[in-house]
């Protein structure tokens, strides 16, 4: 890739390891849809995050809505969700008629802050829906969610879909992969994340009984493996053993990825370091891996204009979820409404060189310099 060609915000990364398990795939079966391939990308992430149970799904969106399901959430409950997070968190639960509730996060973390939720709490809450932003602990940790949790009974759900290779410290003598705090966590592989399966998601728990309904649920409340007999609803959400396939060459890439996303966001860092106008947000390398690379910037759209006209694409962060037109609720949270104007996220694909971030980086300051 030369110097001058355009750097995009995102781009999935596939090679010659995910070739290869396709062509092994097709000279063994044609199946094509979920079985042993399935199997060991699960364990392979239950192993990976340390969960005792694994279960895929077809994306990370239907994975909350069966989760919630899963936890007998259903038509009129409210569950609680930051106002700043991707549109799939709110709408899983939404498909299921029951109401998202939006709490503003947290400045520093970009994640749900747990006094504003607590306030939040009504007799019809159900569930609380944590999304620990682009790998982010709470500041507080993940403790006062759980003790939340304990305290009033309400179930945790973690959308954990951009934290996959990110941490908790909770003061345990193990840390805990993020998503294994909450009564059931969920991953994306979608297009953008840290590894894909072009789509797909992934369920976590520990609970057998959990683990064992989500697998109904996705089989069409099958009662035993291939069978007809039902006896509960359920719908068909399964996976491929082609997704499988390309997903267990991705995590064989993850911890490579890990380090690697560590660095670029490392040279950001210091790339920006005495430039005002666009300050990242922090990270404690230690624990989070940095999925996008996330900051606030001034006069942020004239700057997204600036470097797209230089070749190099960024995104703006989500809007406030409930000034979006498919929710539009009255609100005031002034954090969320921030990051929807001055949020911008700079290219972040696992391929960036460092000779790109250096580039972006000072086309970034003389954008401020002029
Ligand atoms: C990507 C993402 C999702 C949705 O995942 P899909 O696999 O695209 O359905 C949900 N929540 C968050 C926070 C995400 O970043």
């Amino acid at each position: 890739m030369s110097d001058t060609d355009f750097i995009p915000q995102m781009r999935p990364l596939f090679g010659a390891d995910e070739r290869a398990e396709l062509l092994s795939y097709l000279d063994e079966d044609g199946f094509f849809t979920e079985f042993k391939r399935t199997e060991a990308f699960e364990a392979e992430i239950a192993r990976y995050t340390g969960a005792r149970h694994c279960v895929v799904v077809n994306n990370g969106t239907v994975s909350l809505t069966l989760a919630a399901v899963a936890l007998g959430i259903g038509p009129g409950d409210e569950v609680i969700c930051p106002d700043y997070t991707m549109i799939a968190t709110p709408n899983s639960v939404q498909m299921l008629g029951a109401r998202p509730v939006f709490v503003d996060v947290e400045p520093d973390t970009l994640v749900m802050d747990v006094a504003l939720a607590e306030r939040a709490i009504t007799p019809r809450t159900k569930a609380i829906m944590l999304v620990s932003a682009n790998g982010r602990a709470p500041r507080a940790g993940i403790a006062a969610f759980e003790a939340l949790s304990q305290r009033t009974g309400i179930p945790l759900i973690e959308d954990a879909a951009q934290s996959l290779g990110s941490w908790y410290d909770d003061g345990r003598t193990e840390r805990r992969h993020v998503g294994r705090a909450g009564r059931i966590g969920s991953f994306s592989f979608s297009a953008p994340k840290i590894i894909s399966t072009g789509q797909g998601g992934a369920l976590i728990t520990d609970d057998d009984a959990l683990a064992a309904r989500l697998r109904k649920l996705k089989d069409f409340g099958r009662s035993g493996g291939g069978n007809d007999v039902h006896d509960s609803i359920g719908w068909n959400f399964k996976f491929t053993e082609l997704q499988a396939c390309v997903g267990l060459a991705q995590m064989r890439q993850l911890p490579d990825r890990v380090v690697r996303k560590k660095a670029i966001w490392r040279r950001y860092a210091e790339g920006l370091a005495g430039v005002s106008g666009y300050r990242l947000f922090d990270h404690d390398l230690s624990l989070c891996t940095p999925w996008f690379i996330d900051g606030v910037a001034e006069r942020r759209d004239e700057l997204a204009a600036h470097l797209k006209a230089r070749g190099i694409g960024t995104r703006t962060m989500y809007p406030p979820i409930h000034r979006q037109k498919a929710y539009d609720l009255p609100g005031d949270h002034p954090v969320a409404e921030r990051i929807g104007r001055d949020g911008l996220w700079l290219p972040s694909m696992i391929q960036l060189t460092d000779a790109q971030i250096d580039r972006i980086c000072g086309e970034i300051a003389a954008f401020y310099a002029a």
